[in-house]
C-alpha cells in the first residue's frame, strides 16, 4: 500500500454468500499491511428476501438474521478484534442492510441497540425486485425501460438519508452490474436528472458516500459510483467517506486498493475537513 488504508466494507462468512472466517480476514488485513478492516455482514430482514439472503450462517447453519444473530457475529469480531489490536491492525464491526422503507421501525430500534461502529445502507431491491442478483436481474432489466425503475431507485437513496440510520449510501449506482447489458451506455447517465435532489438530502442528513471497488472485479470497469457521480458529489459538497471492495472471500480484500486510494484524498490524513461540520 503507497499509505495506509482501510476497507469499510468487508463480508465475512457470517454472510451466507461469502467465505472466510473474521479471524482469516483479518490476517489477510495484516498481512496486506491495512491499518483497519471493518467488517459488514448483510442484514437482510425484508420479509420478501428471507428465503435468500434473510440468514447468517453461525457455526456452519442457516440462522433467519435477527438481533440474536447480530450479537452471536458482533461477539465474534469484537473477540478477533482484540487479538488484531495490539499488533496494530483496528478491526471494525459494522452490518450491510438492505433498504427498505417499511423496516424503517425496526431498524430504528434494533441498530440503536447494537454494538456497531458503521452501518452501511444498501439499496438491494428496486420495483420489489433483487437488482443485485443474476437470478433476476438480467430479465427485469430487459423487460423493463430505465424510466420504469429509476425513480424508485433514487427514491430509496433519499428514503435511506432522510432515515439518519446509516453511516454510508453502499454501491451507489451498482444497478450498472446488470443494467448495462439491457441499456447499453444510457445507463451511465440515468442518475443525471436526480442527482441534485438526493445530493442536498445527503448533506442534510449527513449521508456520505463510499467508493466500493467491487465494479471491476464484476466486469463493469469502473466502481460503484462512477467518477461522474463522485466528482458530482464532492461539487455538492458530499464527500466520500469510505472505501471499501465489497470483498465475499479474503482473496478480494482491499481489491484494486493500490488505484482506488488515489482517489479518495478525503480519506487521506491529511485531507480535506469533513465540509458537514462548518
Ligand atoms: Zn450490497
Ligand atoms: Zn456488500
Amino acid at each position: 500500500m503507497q499509505y495506509p488504508i482501510g476497507d469499510s466494507h468487508v463480508h465475512p462468512d457470517f454472510s451466507v454468500d461469502a467465505k472466510g472466517s473474521i479471524r482469516e480476514y483479518c490476517k489477510r488485513a495484516f498481512d496486506m499491511g491495512l491499518f483497519e478492516i471493518t467488517f459488514t455482514t448483510h442484514y437482510e430482514i425484508l420479509p420478501e428476501r428471507k428465503d435468500r439472503m434473510g440468514f447468517f450462517t453461525i457455526d456452519g447453519l442457516k440462522v433467519p438474521a435477527g438481533p440474536d444473530t447480530v450479537k452471536r457475529y458482533v461477539e465474534e469480531v469484537r473477540a478477533v478484534g482484540e487479538e488484531f489490536f495490539p499488533a496494530g491492525l483496528k478491526v471494525g464491526c459494522g452490518l450491510e442492510v438492505g433498504w427498505d422503507r417499511t423496516l424503517y421501525d425496526r431498524l430504528a430500534k434494533e441498530l440503536e441497540s447494537f454494538d456497531l461502529d458503521f452501518v452501511i445502507g444498501s439499496i438491494h431491491d428496486v420495483c420489489d425486485t433483487p437488482i443485485l442478483e443474476r437470478e433476476f436481474s438480467p430479465a427485469f432489466f430487459a423487460n423493463h425501460p430505465i424510466d420504469y425503475w429509476i425513480g424508485d431507485y433514487f427514491k430509496r437513496a433519499e428514503e435511506i438519508a432522510e432515515s439518519e440510520l446509516f453511516d454510508v449510501l453502499g454501491h451507489f449506482d451498482c444497478y450498472k452490474r446488470y443494467g448495462q447489458a439491457a441499456y447499453g451506455e444510457a445507463i451511465k447517465t440515468a442518475h443525471e436528472p436526480y442527482l441534485d435532489n438526493l445530493f442536498d438530502k445527503m448533506k442534510k442528513h449527513r449521508l456520505f458516500l463510499e467508493l466500493n471497488t467491487a465494479g471491476i472485479r464484476h466486469g463493469v470497469g469502473e466502481y460503484y459510483p462512477s467518477m461522474a457521480i463522485i466528482n458530482a458529489a464532492r461539487r455538492a459538497g458530499v464527500r466520500v467517506s469510505a472505501l471499501g471492495s465489497d470483498a465475499h472471500n479474503p482473496d478480494q480484500l482491499a481489491f484494486d486498493f493500490e488505484n482506488a486510494a488515489q482517489l479518495v484524498h478525503e480519506l487521506l490524513p491529511c485531507g480535506p475537513e469533513d465540509e458537514y461540520e462548518q
